[in-house]
């Protein structure tokens, strides 16, 4: 779908939005992408979900983009006896294997791993960090910890060791079963929580084999420690603030933010910035202006999607979240100063053809008068590619692939469409111009820009650049093949 804006918005599905009307809405309010959350929800429900956002999809004919998040290895403590206690500054708090209903002096931490690489010093955080424990002794079966920060603890509250490097698998058993789930089902990008190490990129891609593109989520201080590496193994990142800032001091979470998203920018891989960006949304049909602010910044820093989590899942106003993230967008990519903030942080090597024909593309939007960027893709690289070039066009996607046409859709700027096979390159500039002129990029008076590579139908050819006319006739009369 043609939008008025080139940074995309991720939308998570949930009670407040599972009907064909409620999802319908967000997608025409400007959600491009739907997260299907596995930390909530039946398979049941997620099926059914997946099932309406398909449903939509075919009957608006343009590709959607299904990301479904993996819980991954959240740490979570047992029950109580009371549901819930009060955890007193300074007092002793036990955390062990025992399977009884937990008290205010101990609790059940399901986790031997944990307590094997837990040291005396080490910071356990419960509850998103309201609640901070210091182990002081510990064993193979229990930690002995002092409460730093009180608060209420009560059942199945998630725990955080930030320091540690944990010695978890990436994915877990429910992971397992989650992933074969939603490949079957068909979803287009995966999203790995908790991500510590490449290798748990590498672990989920064996298990997805091709079916999906994989997004780590950055939240773990461990990941940041070997970010190039995990990048290098990923498809997409997502900056996932808020288990992140639980993890870190909240206010490292803004330089890292930037970091990423440079980094995911210069590697043309996308770079999601996620959590708490209109919370008070969930509440209220108005965002403050702090948050207005903080998607803003996403935006000025270059990042390809904002995302949505309880705002569109839980919240009383999922329709109008869509719609302020729109508006912020569309308001911080009219102004001069983005283009020029966009620009100034466009620093990529490049060493191959398509590096050069996407170059000649972007120096050509600048240059001449065209409409668009049309590229013919197969895996997407060369639509990749131009969209790191931040062009001041549309880019046009056109695929026979719909798996690309719908994983490319996260990126900054990309409107995708699918298209017959061609085998000729006078066939994909008519394609094109058709497409151009279908989604009102352009008109029969316009001219755009084709990419493609030749032989068609293979991955990593891109070596054709032409600026075309949009009229049929013209382009039959004047294209050689
Ligand atoms: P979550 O991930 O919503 O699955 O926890 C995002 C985050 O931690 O920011
Ligand atoms: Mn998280």
């Amino acid at each position: 779908m043609k939008r008025q804006r080139n940074t995309k918005i991720v939308a998570t599905l949930g009670p407040s939005s599972s009907t064909y009307d409620q999802i319908r809405a967000l997608h025409e309010a400007g959600a491009d992408v739907f997260r299907l959350n596995m930390s909530h929800g039946s398979h049941e429900e997620i099926a059914e979900r997946h099932r309406i956002i398909r449903q939509v999809e075919a009957d608006l004919d343009s590709p959607i983009t299904i990301l479904a998040d993996l819980q991954g290895p959240k740490l979570r403590v047992g029950t109580f006896a009371n549901g819930a206690e009060m955890l007193e500054q300074g007092a002793s708090f036990r955390l062990d294997l025992d399977e009884t209903d937990g008290t205010d002096k101990r609790v059940r931490l399901p986790h031997p791993e944990i307590f094997a690489a837990l040291k005396p010093g080490s910071m356990l955080l419960v509850n998103d960090g309201k609640i901070r424990l210091k182990v002081e002794k510990c064993g193979p079966d229990y930690a002995d910890c002092i409460v730093e920060i009180g608060g209420e603890i009560s059942n199945r509250k998630g725990v955080n060791v930030p320091d540690v490097v944990l010695p978890l698998a990436a994915l877990s058993e429910k992971d397992r079963k989650d992933l074969a789930f939603v490949c079957d089902l068909g979803v287009d990008w995966l999203a790995l929580s908790f991500v510590q190490r490449a290798e748990d990129v590498a672990e989920a891609r064996l298990l997805a084999r091709g079916r999906a593109a994989i997004v780590a989520k950055i939240e773990k201080p461990a990941a940041l420690k070997t970010f190039d590496d995990i990048l290098a193994a990923s498809d997409g990142i997502m900056v996932a603030r808020g288990d992140l800032g639980v993890e870190l001091p909240v206010h490292s979470v803004p330089p890292v933010q930037k970091r990423l998203i440079r980094a995911c920018r210069a590697a043309a891989k996308p770079v999601i910035v996620a959590t708490q960006m209109l919370e008070s949304m969930i509440e209220s049909p108005m965002p403050t202006r702090a948050e207005v602010s903080d998607v803003a910044t996403a935006i000025y820093e270059g990042a390809d999607a904002v995302m949505l989590s309880a705002e569109s899942a839980a919240g009383k106003y999922p329709v109008e979240a869509v719609t302020t993230m729109n508006n912020v967008a569309i308001s911080v990519e009219s102004d001069p100063n983005y283009a020029s903030i966009l620009e100034a942080s466009r620093h990529v090597e490049r060493s191959t053809v398509a590096d050069g024909i996407v170059l000649a593309a972007r120096n050509l939007a600048e240059t001449a008068d065209v409409k668009a960027i049309c590229c013919f893709t197969h895996s997407g690289t060369t639509a990749a590619l131009v969209s790191r070039e931040r062009p001041r066009l549309p880019i046009l996607a056109l695929t026979p692939l719909v798996s690309t046409a719908r994983r490319l859709s996260l990126y900054w700027g990309v409107t995708c469409a699918t298209t017959g096979e061609v085998d000729r390159f006078k066939m994909a500039v008519v394609n094109a111009a058709r497409a151009a002129r279908q989604l009102g990029f352009a008109t029969p008076k316009d001219s755009i820009i084709v990419t493609a590579g030749v032989p068609f139908n293979q991955s990593g050819t891109t070596n054709i650049l032409r600026v075309a006319p949009c009229e049929e006739r013209l382009i039959f009369s004047i294209e050689p093949g």
